[in-house]
């Protein structure tokens, strides 16, 4: 009985692998063309200074819509063009548009802009990286880059050599999605961040449970220690955003204070609440 229906289910997965492959695929073309014809864009979300209720910079996230595929997830895209061998391209365009944008801002406001693993992996990135930001124009003491745990784990050596060097240059880093990767606070002692992301998965369920409160005070002193930063990610709510700020948690970033919107947009929450703010 059973071997029939694993024949058959052989079958079935051998054909969603390959709708799989072949959607890949689409994808991969559809993307190389966006990036050549200048459509993949990036939005910005607002980073706050939960003290001051100030924002402080924004996270530049990548953003793109195909005419046949709809819009596509950056979790998707990014990855994809990571296997595909394509990242270097994606990530020049994207850090090519967020730096000019922030051009634009004021000059307290620092830029948060995503490596991807393979970026990590690549010794020429750091002079990839500020190369770029130098022909746009922007104070590397003005950039700041996210990596996961999970992208500095593939190969260390390599990764604290870009991380140290990006450093020397007096751009930022901070850890993303902390807690959730195969995590090892040994990382935290043997790297040289400067901040430490929160990730959403615990700020999500801090009203809910008991355990996420005390993870998050938990993480909250042991980079007070460390001289750390932390920032809390996907606040969306007030409530969440009282219990951070009571937690001793400095900054914060999510939907309450802001999704992610499009450079002209930003520029408009700028006007609005920026100036307000400093006033
Ligand atoms: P991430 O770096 O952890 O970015 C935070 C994600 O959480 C973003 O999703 C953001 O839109 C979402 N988010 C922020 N606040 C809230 C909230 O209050 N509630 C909820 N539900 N979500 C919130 P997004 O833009 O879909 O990006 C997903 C991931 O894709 C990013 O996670 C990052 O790992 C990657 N990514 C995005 N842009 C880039 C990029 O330019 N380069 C690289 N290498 N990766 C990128
Ligand atoms: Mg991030
Ligand atoms: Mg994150
Ligand atoms: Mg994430």
């Amino acid at each position: 009985r059973s071997k029939r229906r694993g024949r058959g289910q052989i079958t079935v997965y051998s054909q969603e692998i390959a709708q799989e492959m072949k959607r890949a695929t689409q994808i991969e073309q559809a993307l190389r063309n966006a990036i050549i014809a200048d459509q993949v864009d990036v939005h910005f979300q607002p980073i706050v200074d939960l003290r001051s209720d100030t924002v402080v910079g924004f996270e530049a996230l990548a953003r793109w819509c195909d005419a046949d595929l709809g819009y596509v997830s950056p979790s998707i895209f990014v990855p994809l063009a990571e296997e595909r061998g394509f990242i270097e391209s994606l990530a020049e365009t994207l850090l090519r548009k967020a730096a000019q944008a922030a051009l634009s801002w004021p000059k307290e406001l620092f830029l948060s802009f995503n490596l991807s693993s393979a970026q990590l992996m690549d010794p020429a990135t750091s002079s990839r990286l500020l190369s770029i930001i130098s022909q746009v124009g922007l104070d590397p003491r003005r950039l700041e880059l996210e990596i996961t745990e999970t992208a500095v784990m593939a190969d260390a050596d390599v990764a604290q050599k870009i991380v140290s060097e990006l450093r020397a240059a007096g751009v930022r880093v901070s850890l993303d999605d902390f807690g959730t990767g195969q995590s090892s606070l040994g990382r935290l002692r043997d790297f040289s961040f400067d901040k430490v992301k929160i990730d959403r998965a615990f700020v999500s369920r801090i009203s809910a449970d008991r355990a996420s409160e005390h993870i998050i005070k938990a993480i909250v002193s042991m980079c007070e220690g460390l001289e750390l930063e932390v920032v809390a990610e996907g606040i969306e709510d007030f409530a969440e955003a009282l219990k951070l700020k009571a937690l001793g948690c400095g900054m914060g970033q999510g939907y309450f204070y802001g999704k992610p919107a499009d450079a002209v947009a930003t520029m408009r929450y700028l006007s609005d609440r920026y100036v307000a703010a400093s006033r």
